[in-house]
C-alpha cells in the first residue's frame, strides 16, 4: 500500500511510519514540525519507501493516490496545544476536514488519532467508548477537546454520509522514546527531572491518576485496528491506574534517583481519573498492552538520557 500519515514527525507518527515501512508499505509523510522533529525521522534518510513533505495539513494538497491515511497531526501535549490553541482548532477541523476529502477522492481507507480527552474530566470510572464525557466546552483545554470531538464528529459523518472507511482510536497517555524530552507531559517532566537530579514537580496533591500505555503497544493495537472494519471509537491505552505521586516515585526507582517530590498548582480542569475500559479492543482484535509502566520506563531511560545530553 502507499500509505499517508500525517503528524509522521511526531512521537506517535514516527513509531507509526517505522511500523508501516516494516511491513513493506510505502509512506509519504506529512508534517509541519509545529512539535515535531526532523530527529525523529532522521534513520530513514537513505529509505526510498519513505517520502517527507513540509505542509501544513490546514492547507488542502493533493498527495496523489493513496491507499489509507493515518490522521495524527495535532499538537498533543497540554503546553503544547495550550500554546498552539487556534492552530490546534484547525488541524482538527480544517485539517481533519481536508484529509477525508483526499480519502473520498483516492477511496483511500482512514484511521484517525482520537484522544481519552474526549471522555474530559470522566464522571464515569472507568471509561468505555459509550460514554459521552464531560467536557468544559470553553476550559484551557478546550481547544484540543473540542478539536478531536469535533473531528471524530467530522470522521463519523464522511463515513456516513460520503461511505468514507474510517476508524476512531481513542488512545489513552501513551510513553516512550521519542517523546520530545521537553513537551511538558508527566513522563517527559519525570523523566527530564530525575536524570538531571532536579525536584519532580507535582501538580496538585498527586492523587490523580493516568493510565499509561508504552508505545509499541499502542502501535500493535492501533495497526491491529486499522486492518479491522470497525467504524465506532474503540479505546486503545493501558487500563493499569495510576496516581501521578505513585508515577513519580516509579520514576525515581527506574532511575535510582532521589530527586525531591515538590507540589505545584493543580491546572484548571485537569481531569482527576483516566482509565480505558479495553473490553471492547480486547474482544475485537485480540489486543492488550504487554509492557508494564516500570519496564517501560527503563525501556526509555536511555533515549531521556541521549535527549538531555543533545541539550546540553
Ligand atoms: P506530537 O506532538 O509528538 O506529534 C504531532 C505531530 O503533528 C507533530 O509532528 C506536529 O508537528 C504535527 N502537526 C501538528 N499540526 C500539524 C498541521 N497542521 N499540519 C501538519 N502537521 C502537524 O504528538 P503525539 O503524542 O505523537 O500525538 C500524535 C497524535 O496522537 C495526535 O493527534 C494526538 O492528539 C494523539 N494522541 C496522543 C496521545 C499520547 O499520549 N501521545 C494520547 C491521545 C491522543
Ligand atoms: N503533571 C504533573 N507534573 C508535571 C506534568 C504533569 O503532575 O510535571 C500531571 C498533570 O497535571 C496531569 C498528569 O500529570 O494530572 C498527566 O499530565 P500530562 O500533561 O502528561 O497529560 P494529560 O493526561 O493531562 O493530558
Amino acid at each position: 500500500m502507499r500509505v499517508l500519515i500525517t503528524g509522521a514527525a511526531g512521537f506517535l507518527g514516527s513509531h507509526l511510519t517505522d511500523a508501516l515501512l516494516a511491513d513493506g508499505h510505502e509512506v509519504l509523510g506529512v508534517d509541519n514540525f509545529c512539535t515535531g522533529s526532523l530527529q525523529n525521522l532522521a534513520h530513514l534518510e537513505h529509505e526510498s519507501r519513505f517520502e517527507l513533505m513540509n505542509h501544513d495539513i490546514c492547507e488542502s494538497f493533493d498527495p496523489k493516490h493513496v491507499d489509507y491515511i493515518f490522521n495524527f497531526a495535532s499538537p498533543a501535549s497540554p503546553p503544547d496545544y495550550m500554546r498552539l490553541g487556534i492552530e490546534t482548532l484547525m488541524v482538527g477541523s480544517a485539517g481533519t476536514r481536508n484529509m477525508l476529502e483526499v480519502a473520498a477522492k483516492y477511496g483511500a481507507k482512514f484511521l484517525h488519532a482520537s484522544t481519552s480527552e474526549c471522555y474530559g474530566d470522566p464522571d464515569q470510572h472507568p471509561q468505555t467508548e459509550e460514554y459521552w464525557g464531560h467536557v468544559n466546552p470553553i476550559g484551557p483545554r478546550s481547544v484540543y477537546d473540542e478539536s478531536k470531538r469535533f473531528s471524530e464528529a467530522l470522521v463519523t459523518a464522511y463515513w456516513r454520509y460520503r461511505k468514507v472507511d474510517a476508524r476512531l482510536v481513542r488512545i489513552f497517555n501513551t510513553y516512550g522514546p521519542r517523546l520530545q524530552a521537553n513537551d511538558g507531559r508527566v513522563i517527559s517532566n519525570f523523566m527530564t527531572q530525575a536524570l538531571r537530579g532536579e525536584d519532580l514537580t507535582i501538580y496538585g496533591d498527586g492523587s490523580q491518576t493516568r493510565s499509561f500505555c508504552y508505545v509499541s503497544d499502542e502501535v500493535d493495537g492501533i495497526l491491529r485496528l486499522s486492518r479491522s472494519d470497525e467504524h465506532a471509537p474503540v479505546n486503545i491505552g493501558n487500563p493499569s491506574e495510576w496516581t501521578i505521586l505513585d508515577c513519580a516515585n516509579a520514576v525515581k526507582r527506574v532511575i535510582g534517583s532521589n530527586s525531591q517530590i515538590v507540589f505545584h498548582p493543580l491546572p484548571q480542569d485537569d481531569p482527576t481519573q483516566r482509565q480505558p475500559d479495553i473490553t471492547k479492543a480486547k474482544a475485537l482484535l485480540g489486543w492488550e498492552p504487554k509492557i508494564d509502566l516500570e519496564t517501560g520506563l527503563k525501556l526509555s531511560l536511555e533515549y531521556f538520557r541521549s535527549s538531555i545530553k543533545a541539550a546540553a
